[in-house]
């Protein structure tokens, strides 16, 4: 598998700032430009009011930082999982119908072979399996079959490439998603060197892409017990439902206890109002 990050949209950081500073400030963004153009904001200021908004929901002005990746030498198992996120991200993958894939003279077709047909001692049936697909394909490309139809016979083991564009929003919920270990290893291997990509060129966006239960994400595991129990992170945090009954325990004892909401919560959140004061 090799992952490559092709380009990235010009000073990541400096786009951030420019966007959350729009939303916080009188000055139009010309003037918020102005600023940066003439040095007045220091580089150092803008990554710390970038980190600080990052800690917080605002998410959308993420999504005008872009990536571009180029992805090789993944299988087509991945690639099924990849192209279910529709949001943010955009995909060009390639062509079993363009490609034929007869250009080389080795006996076998290339193919992504998990380590656990190895482990169990499964690899010469898998080879030999594989031997089989490509005789049978490449034989229907020389019957003519378009490839088309030809490739009906190819494995999920086939492998493909992409290149990619993402933005950052997206980028954080696959991480989110795909660095988690109920995510499939081979996904969870691609998200991975993205990331590693990422700490290489921008490594204050990089950090972020965590799994979900990282400190810089959600925090905690929301998965369910037995599968929180069997991942190794779990050794470091914790799962969702610790969270909760840590917090209803503190309540209790702070004689302040935690409560499912009712209707008059409801009333009050609805006529809550922002005072302005500051908070004690
Ligand atoms: C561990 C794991 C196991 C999985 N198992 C299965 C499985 O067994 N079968 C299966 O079919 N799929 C499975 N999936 C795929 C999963 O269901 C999603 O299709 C995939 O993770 C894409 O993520 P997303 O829905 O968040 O899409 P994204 O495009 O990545 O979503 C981005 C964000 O936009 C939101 N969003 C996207 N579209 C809409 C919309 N129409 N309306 C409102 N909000 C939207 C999402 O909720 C998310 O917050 C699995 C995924 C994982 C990580």
């Amino acid at each position: 598998m090799d992952v490559v990050l092709i380009d990235l949209a010009t000073d990541p950081l400096t786009k951030l700032y420019g966007a959350y500073r729009t939303c916080y400030t009188p000055k139009t963004p010309r003037e918020v430009w102005d600023d940066i153009a003439a040095g007045i904001v220091p580089q150092d200021k803008i990554a710390s009011f970038v980190e600080e908004r990052l800690k917080t929901g605002h998410v959308s002005p993420l999504e005008q930082v872009v990536f571009w990746f180029g992805i090789s030498g993944v299988s087509r198992s991945l690639s099924h999982q990849f192209v279910r996120h529709r949001i943010g991200i955009s995909f060009e993958q390639q062509s079993q119908r363009y490609v034929r894939f007869t250009g080389k003279n080795e006996e076998r077709l290339e193919y992504v072979m998990p380590e656990s047909w190895e482990e169990a001692g499964k690899k010469a049936e898998f080879e030999q399996l594989m031997t089989e697909i490509t005789r049978v394909y490449r034989e229907a490309v020389a019957a003519g079959i378009p490839a088309e139809d030809a490739r009906f016979v190819l494995p999920n083991a086939a492998p493909t490439n992409f290149q990619i564009m993402v933005n950052f929003a997206e980028l954080l919920h696959i991480g989110d998603l795909r660095l988690c270990t109920r995510a499939q290893w081979e996904i969870r291997h691609m998200v991975s060197k993205m990331r590693s990509e990422i700490m290489k060129r921008v490594p204050e966006l990089g950090r972020y892409l965590q799994p979900k239960c990282g400190e810089k994400r959600m925090g905690y595991c929301d998965e369910d017990e037995k599968a929180y129990r069997a991942c190794p992170l779990s050794a470091v945090r914790p799962h969702k439902l610790v969270v909760i009954e840590t917090f209803k325990r503190h309540r209790a004892e702070s004689g302040a206890p935690m409560r499912d909401l009712t209707p008059d919560d409801f009333a009050a959140a609805e006529a809550f109002r922002e005072t302005g004061a500051p908070k004690a």
